[in-house]
């Protein structure tokens, strides 16, 4: 009996790769004319490869963490209050460390309360009832929206999680030839 996996994203190929290691025969479905889901890096247009998707390894604490030694792969170490650049409404670029003096951003992050979550509700629920609309979204769930999901889709209790996680004051590993 074979198993079909349908979607050659990461939890796919993971998915089916485990079953090939147990001897399982197992065929991947994709939609697109690429593997990868969303994991993309596109090296069309730079010399260098650019991530239209997942660009991160976040901290030596995730599963993804060993992948890059096992695979023979460079990474560097950095840490986003010195790396990334935000763009503000009015156009002008600024990096993480800038922007956290000027909205509860990243660097204060864990400084604030925030309200817990209720039961199960959604992200978007929970900042609506918070209001922490528009540009009051702390900058660690804007990145965590943009990620992963809606906010509709997203559990507010796993990105409170997300937010407190003290894995993030390690920083962030990037794989040099491309997260592909
Ligand atoms: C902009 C962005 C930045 C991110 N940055 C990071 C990061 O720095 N570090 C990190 O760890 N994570 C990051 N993520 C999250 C990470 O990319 C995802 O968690 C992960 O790639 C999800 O993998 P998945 O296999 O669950 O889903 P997907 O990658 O979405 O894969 C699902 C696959 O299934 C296919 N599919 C869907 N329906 C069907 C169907 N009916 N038939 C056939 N195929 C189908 C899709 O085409 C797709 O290829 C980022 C995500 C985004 C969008």
């Amino acid at each position: 009996m074979k198993t079909l996996v349908i979607g050659a994203g990461a939890a796919g190929l993971a998915a089916a790769q485990d079953l090939q290691k147990a001897n399982h025969p197992v065929l991947v479905l994709e939609a697109r004319h690429r593997v990868g889901g969303r994991i993309h890096t596109d090296r069309s247009f730079a010399a260098v490869p650019i991530e239209l998707g997942a660009e991160f390894i976040h901290s030596s604490q995730v599963p993804t963490y060993p992948l890059p030694q096992q695979f023979g792969l460079q990474t560097i170490h950095f840490t986003q209050q010195e790396d990334t650049l935000v763009r503000l409404p009015s156009g002008n670029l600024r990096s993480v460390a800038e922007v956290g003096c000027v909205q509860r951003g990243f660097s204060d992050i864990r400084a604030v309360d925030w309200p817990e979550a209720v039961g199960e509700e959604s992200l978007a629920a929970y900042l609506e009832r918070n209001r922490l609309t528009g540009q009051k979204v702390p900058y660690k769930l804007q990145e965590y929206i943009s990620d992963f999901d809606h906010p509709g889709l997203l559990s507010a209790g796993a990105a409170l999680e997300f937010l407190y996680d003290k894995s993030a004051e390690e920083g962030d590993y990037r794989i040099l030839d491309g997260y592909d």
